[in-house]
């Protein structure tokens, strides 16, 4: 392991590419990570990106990039070394954290701590954590191992339930379990779906079952926890397809009473994270029940709407965050309406674009996209799909919700990805 390393002296910052540099590691390189080098670099850090595949989007705009797979941890180790970061900024659950844990007990920074990291690498350490210690409530859950207690779980919990595979984020492996007849395909579903998947010489791969939770809305909350204090975001609304991503917009409609309790919930869960950062703590609504799902400790992909919703997105209030920094204020921009930018009013909206295929993307129609009042795109620039894989967001904003969420699909809908 590298030796120990000055730490960072707080409110001080180098000079990328000189000795003197403060030097950030991003462990994957996709697009939430690019926006993070981006603010990185607004601040003058050296950032060096990771990722297991060459020209990922963070890669494109980071000083040094690597390609390792980050769950080996003899390459991770080689990695630490070669580069000596000040901070390390997971942006995945899939690496060999127990390498984290060394990197921190030798004086690098790990965002937000090694142990937050192990413990939102899988679906069990963050629900244990959250439901049988910190109390908070969530749907009813079974971990389980075998197709037989599976159906147990299914029998204790009621129909309908949700299986996920405890490796697995992006709706990968999950499915509803509406009858008896579904438990077999649902089972079989989390065993290929997920980041370990089971296989035939080696133990099955764990799933969770929930009890769907029949909610009124999905909220983020981020949560910046950070050198001054935890700051929360407005609230943000989105729907998910199939366990992914597709719209958010900000701010979410919740009473006061319901805003609270969320707020209660996510600074629980953060606080026991601890670290500096940002979290995008997922909460279903239900009544004016709040119910924690699951907590990422980076940026959130639904989080997206921040770069047109606030003066600081959620990408910039990372980087302040893991560098030391005060995250300021967090100004709620305007209906960009032309008559003034920070007025705390209007909504702001994102849509998901995907593509579907084998082939590298080619958009058409990018000036269609942005000829919708308020629209932003951003191309990721990944350099190749093989499946379905989100490619781009629009971004609006709006007088409401409705108006932003209408001009971001509007947008979205202008935009055609071409495979080549
Ligand atoms: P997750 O990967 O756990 O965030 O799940 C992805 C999405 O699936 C969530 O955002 C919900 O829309 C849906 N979902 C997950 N768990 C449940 C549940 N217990 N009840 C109802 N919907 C769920």
């Amino acid at each position: 392991m590298t030796s120990s390393l000055p730490p960072v002296t707080p409110g001080t910052l180098g000079t990328p590419l000189t000795p003197g540099a403060t030097r950030v590691l991003l462990l994957g390189a996709g697009e939430l990570g690019k926006e993070v080098a981006i603010e990185l670099q607004r601040l003058g850090v050296e950032v060096v990106a990771a990722d297991r595949y060459p020209d990922a989007p963070a890669m494109q705009v980071a000083h040094r990039s690597h390609v390792l797979d980050m769950l080996d941890p003899d390459a991770l180790r080689a990695l630490l070394a070669a580069e000596r970061p000040h901070v390390v900024v997971p942006e995945i659950e899939a690496i060999a954290t127990h390498v984290l844990a060394e990197a921190e007990a030798d004086g690098v920074r790990v965002v937000p701590t090694a142990r937050a990291t192990v413990l939102t690498m899988d679906r069990e350490g963050i629900r244990r954590l959250a439901a049988e210690e910190l109390g908070l409530p969530t749907s009813p859950y079974r971990f389980v191992g075998s197709l037989e207690d599976l159906r147990t779980a299914v029998g204790e919990l009621g129909l309908p339930v949700v299986v996920k595979p405890v490796m697995s984020s992006s709706g990968k492996g999950q499915s509803v379990v509406r009858t008896a007849d579904d438990v077999e395909t649902a089972w079989e579903h989390a065993q290929h779906g997920g980041r370990a998947t089971g296989s035939a010489d080696g133990p099955p791969a764990r799933v969770i079952v929930e009890g769907f939770v029949a909610f009124d809305s999905e909220i983020t909350l981020l949560t910046v926890r950070h050198v001054g204090g935890t700051t929360f975001c407005d609230p943000i609304g989105h729907v998910q397809v199939d366990g992914d991503y597709r719209e958010s917009w900000q701010p979410a409609a919740l009473a006061p009473a319901t805003l609270v309790e969320a707020q209660r919930v996510a600074a629980t869960v953060t606080g026991a994270l601890g670290g500096w950062g940002v979290f995008g703590v997922e909460l279903f609504v239900v009544g004016d029940r709040v119910l924690f799902s699951e907590v990422s400790p980076r940026p959130h992909d639904t989080g997206l709407v921040t770069l047109v919703s606030q003066d600081l997105s959620e990408f910039a209030l990372h980087a302040r965050a893991v560098l030391g920094l005060p995250a300021g204020d967090v100004l709620r921009l305007g209906a960009g309406d032309g008559q003034g930018a920070v007025d705390g009013q209007g909504a702001a909206a994102s849509c998901a674009v995907l593509a579907e295929g084998t082939g590298v993307p080619v958009f058409s129609g990018v000036d269609v996209a942005l000829a919708v009042p308020t629209a932003q795109v951003r191309l990721f620039g990944k350099p190749s799909v093989a499946g379905r894989r989100r490619v781009a967001v629009t971004l609006a904003r709006g007088a409401d919700v409705e108006e932003a969420r209408e001009r971001a699909r509007s947008s979205a809908a202008a935009l055609r990805v071409e495979l080549t």
